[in-house]
């Protein structure tokens, strides 16, 4: 299968590119996005016939209906790594609430949040496709705390791959800043910055722009690339457990083949919930998928109103960190699929020259078919992981009680729903700790434990371990040096 471009293509690129070269350079014409030229259909027939496979063999014969220009061995080998989640038959296990709420666990591999699903076979992939064409890569990440670790904890070791992930020193939490500082391998440097998230992310869109960077790179036999959310490499990892859920609910006897569901999801760059959206397209039945957001609440306000206005807007700082954003970068895959390449265009060009977009009522109906949207703010989240804790002994992170709120006020509870929990307790626990208990102000060790003894939950030993390794990763800098950092780490 090959790859087409969201904006159309200009002179400088071909037309149509394989599912490699999508992966190694994401970034299309005019600035866009590739998406697949079509998506295979699946249908009943092929649910019907994994309704008892295991979850790698469902995503070995999903993704060979891709089609895509990577070897079976490769596949299985990034397939493996779900072996290293918590329960090797069951990497993600999909838990009922009440009786129409089922929560389906995405954050059981190694960094204890979602951005391992697809980040752990994505670096198998990228690693191996750098082997094939004897490449060197660096791989550029900024993060706000989830996407580092994840990345870091993937390409740790791997051929032909080197990793700066830069973080804003302060800005995430301890347990993630750990995972990151502790990570010590050859291949990988991690840098702190004087500064917030943002500075984090222009000096990455800053380097990844540069021309003079890239030569620096290229004196050193090295082509840079990114691991962000737009990649297509992530986005095909990120289809099979919308599939998977919807078989357990099936496998549970919550549905009968065939009825219809609401994926709910808390949306930050809308990769995940992307993903569920190809699903449905592939012939998941689903009702609707649900966006939840938390303050930055754009996708609400687009998803009910037609409007992505960003103009006199500023990120706020909330619980639920990894959605803080305002430029959701996949919805553009949506608006292709359902406007097309011109429109497409025409709306990305708007949003970035004026921040501004506006659909017309005819596609608002349209998007509005497909997707129904909710936000919940910090003071409700917290009331949320409290009343499902106490009423259903279900303890929730700040990102998955987002949910609660929209499936109270978008969905019609004869309708089963899954929604989708992207962070394990350990990786946000001061909020969680505050939501049950009161207590204020807490760090991440002590709110650990304090969790644990009030909700008899053991704290996982990677977690424990992290405040007792070795801090490998020591740099702390300007922002203004960070390009001669990364040029004398290589
Ligand atoms: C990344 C992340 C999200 C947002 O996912 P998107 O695919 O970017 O919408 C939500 N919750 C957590 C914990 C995350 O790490």
């Amino acid at each position: 299968m090959k790859f087409i471009q969201t904006r159309g293509f200009d002179a400088n690129k071909a037309e149509k590119v394989t599912f490699s070269e999508a992966i190694l350079s994401p970034i299309a014409s005019f600035g866009g996005l590739y998406v697949p030229e079509e998506l295979p259909e699946l249908g009943e027939e092929f649910l019907n016939k994994h309704l008892n496979s295991s979850y790698k063999e469902l995503a070995k014969d999903m993704l060979s209906r891709f089609e895509i220009d990577i070897d079976g061995a490769v596949i299985d080998e990034a397939l493996n790594l779900y072996d290293k989640f918590d329960d090797a038959s069951n990497p993600v296990p999909v838990v009922k609430v009440k009786e129409n709420l089922y929560i389906s666990e995405l954050y059981h591999g190694p960094t204890r949040a979602f951005k391992d699903m697809a980040l752990q076979p994505f670096g198998v992939v990228l690693s191996s496709i750098a082997q094939r064409l004897n490449e060197n890569y660096l791989i550029l990440a900024a993060t706000s705390g989830d996407t580092g670790p994840a990345a870091l904890e993937t390409f740790k070791n791997r051929a032909n791959v080197k990793v700066a992930c830069m973080y804003p020193d302060g800005g995430t939490s301890d347990v993630q800043r750990l995972q990151m500082v502790t990570e010590d391998a050859k291949n990988l440097k991690v840098i702190g910055i004087h500064g917030v998230f943002d500075d984090a992310q222009n000096a990455l869109k800053r380097l990844l722009a540069s021309e003079s960077f890239k030569e620096a790179l290229a004196q050193k036999d090295t082509k840079l690339s990114a691991a962000n959310s737009v990649n297509f490499g992530r986005i095909i990892f990120q289809i099979i457990y919308h599939i998977h859920s919807y078989l357990e609910l099936v496998r549970q006897n919550g549905i009968t083949m065939g009825e219809k569901v609401y994926l709910n999801v808390p949306s930050g760059n809308f990769g995940n919930a992307l993903g569920g959206y190809y699903a449905w397209k592939m012939g998941l039945p689903v009702a609707k998928i649900i966006i939840s957001s938390n303050e930055n609440n754009v996708l609400t306000k687009l998803i009910r109103d037609g409007k992505y206005d960003i103009r006199d807007c500023a990120v706020v700082g909330t619980t639920s960190p990894a959605m803080d954003i305002l430029k959701s970068s996949n919805v553009e895959r949506v608006l292709y699929d359902l406007f097309g390449t011109q429109r497409t265009k025409e709306l990305m060009f708007d949003l970035e020259e004026q921040n501004f977009y506006k659909l017309t009522s005819e596609e608002l109906d349209k998007l509005r078919e497909s997707f129904d949207a909710d936000f919940c703010n910090g003071d409700e989240g917290k009331k949320y992981i409290k009343e499902i804790f106490e009423g259903y002994h279900y303890l929730m992170d700040p990102h998955t009680a987002t949910c609660m709120k929209s499936y109270e006020t978008c969905s019609n509870p004869e309708i089963k729903t899954i929604a989708y929990s992207t962070a394990e307790w350990t990786k946000f626990s001061p909020v969680i700790a505050n939501a049950l208990t009161g207590e204020k102000d807490a760090q991440d060790i002590q709110a650990l434990e304090s969790i644990s003894k009030v909700a008899g939950l053991e704290i996982p030993t990677m977690i424990r371990r992290l405040f007792s390794k070795e801090i490998a990763q020591k740099t702390i800098i300007e922002k203004e040096n960070i390009e001669s950092e990364i040029l004398k780490f290589l």
